[in-house]
């Protein structure tokens, strides 16, 4: 059989499956609208598939592996991914739409993480504890079992990075569910990790719907863990599932993230970030900086050149490599194009707005980023997550009322402060609610090895760096008497 990534199976046990359903679901390119290839609609059965062949592994080969060759086989999936980074580019560019630039970013970035999490698995441990007399107690770290991941479409690649490679590099092994409208990336890369020794079982994808391949997963009784990523409502619908069967969870959910910029700082290092903040990924990133905060001296000539900046960005088909690439799906494009009618309808004003190219295919996702300025805190363009390229500015006088702002959204992901003031900054990321807060920097440039996740509606738990290791595993307590 010539099985492959786009033509409709599930990955389990190293092999490509068919669905026990037999049904397919059509994968739509964002750029033209126009379908190009298959994905296995999952159910039930191909999940008891799934977890059944990671259990194996997790009881077998993989579970008795020790942390030095489970890393060593990481390192090598790393290499293998970042050998065919074009390729894997190319598969991401066309499935979500993301411009060709920042796909390969995003293949880069998932090598990265198995490289972290590979050159990890060996170096962290647990610790002794000082008891009574005759006693000596150990608290060991030990992988969760077999883990759950429910990853979203718009990373697909850095976010089945960060969250799969630490579960194997702790020992666990892996069923993922990727998001129903872009996934072709993952099953290649699961692919190229069995032809780098990861053995049967160890990652397993399931493909499909949400409500039917993704609540099937999160009710399994053979899930040891979850790690979901996604909208918040999911989440809790995700938590609720899991809570069942007292079954952990981490949540990665959305944000609404200010950038908040003061009268001292460096705008010309402001300006190209506060733009790509919102711009990159068609604005359909959970970190983005969709809100724009400017203290009052400088509100009008900042935003005169971001009006600039803004209109000087054009949209077309990822292939095109241009800044900024169509939105998901069709219903995407109309529930942001909705919030840019609701801001119009209400007289909000437009400071910048960019074009579509106007060779991009007809079909396709597009929506020109735009900047509204004056937005009310209260408005929805200030609250909800649009999940497109909308920025909402609006002004502030002095640290207490920036603060404010900034905290007054039910989301805390992530929050961005341009300041030269040095105390400033220290007093800044302390009052923050964020999960991160980057001063003179948006982002980090992706950060790997920087923990990530959320307050408030943004989730819980932590993602990426040491800390995305440590989630995956749990202590054990052994307390041995000896007189
Ligand atoms: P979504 O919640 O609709 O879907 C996310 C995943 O959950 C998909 O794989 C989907 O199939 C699955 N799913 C849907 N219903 C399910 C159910 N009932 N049971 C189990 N799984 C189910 O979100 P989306 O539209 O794919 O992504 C957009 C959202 O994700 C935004 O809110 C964004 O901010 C958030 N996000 C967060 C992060 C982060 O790291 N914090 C990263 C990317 C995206």
């Amino acid at each position: 059989m010539n099985a492959r990534y786009d033509q409709g199976f599930h990955w389990i046990g190293n092999r490509w499956v068919p669905g026990a359903g037999e049904h397919t679901l059509p994968m739509i390119d964002p750029s033209d609208g126009q379908p190009f290839a298959a994905i296995a609609r999952g159910d039930a059965r191909d999940v008891d598939a799934a977890v059944a062949a990671a259990r194996e592994a997790f009881e077998g080969e993989w579970g008795r592996a020790s942390a030095l060759e489970r890393g060593r086989v990481l390192m090598r999936v790393a290499a293998s991914i970042q050998e065919h980074a074009d390729e894997l580019a190319a598969i991401e560019s066309r499935d979500c739409g993301k411009p060709l630039g920042q796909a390969r970013s995003d293949a880069l970035a998932c090598a990265r993480y198995f490289e972290f999490y590979g050159g990890l698995a060996d170096k962290v441990g647990g610790y002794t504890i000082p008891f009574q007399a005759g006693y000596t107690v150990f608290a060991e770290r030990e992988p969760h079992g077999v883990t759950g991941h429910i990853v979203p479409w718009n990373y697909p690649m850095q976010i089945f990075g960060r969250t799969v490679a630490a579960a194997l590099a702790a020992g666990n092994a892996c069923v993922v569910k990727p998001g129903e409208d872009a996934c072709l990336s993952l099953l290649r890369v699961a692919e190229l990790a069995a032809g780098c020794g990861l053995p049967a079982g160890a990652l397993n994808l399931v493909t499909g719907l949400g409500s039917e391949a993704g609540s099937a997963l999160t009710a399994h009784p053979g899930i040891d863990h979850y790690s979901f990523t996604g909208s918040p409502e999911t989440g809790t619908r995700v938590a609720q599932a899991a809570a069942e069967r007292h079954v952990p969870v981490t949540l990665e959910l959305g944000g609404k993230s200010p950038q908040i910029v003061f009268a001292d700082a460096d705008l010309d290092a402001a300006l190209p970030s506060l733009v790509n903040a919102i711009v990159q990924n068609a604005g359909q990133t959970c970190s983005a900086g969709s809100r724009l905060l400017v203290e009052r001296s400088i509100y009008e000539p900042l935003l005169a050149r971001l009006g600039k900046a803004f209109d000087a960005v054009r949209v077309g088909p990822g292939a095109a490599n241009l800044a900024c690439g169509p939105l998901i799906r069709r219903s995407q494009l109309e529930r942001v194009a909705r919030f840019v009618e609701m801001a119009e309808s209400d007289g909000l004003r437009v400071v910048g707005r960019g074009s579509i190219a106007p060779d991009a295919p007809a079909g396709g996702f597009y929506l020109a980023p735009v900047l509204f300025a004056d937005v009310p805190a209260d408005h929805p363009i200030a609250q909800q997550e649009i999940f497109g390229p909308v920025l909402a500015a609006m002004s502030f006088d002095g640290e207490d009322e920036a603060v404010r702002l900034a905290n007054a959204t039910r989301y805390g992901l992530v929050a961005g402060v341009w300041t030269r003031d040095g105390a400033r900054q220290m007093r800044m990321a302390r009052r923050l609610r964020a999960g991160q807060v980057f001063i003179n920097n948006y982002g980090a440039a992706g950060g790997v090895e920087l923990p990530f996740g959320g307050v408030k509606s943004s989730g819980h738990g932590r993602e990426k760096g040491i800390e995305g290791l440590l989630s995956f595993t749990t202590i054990k307590t052994v307390a041995v008497r000896h007189g």
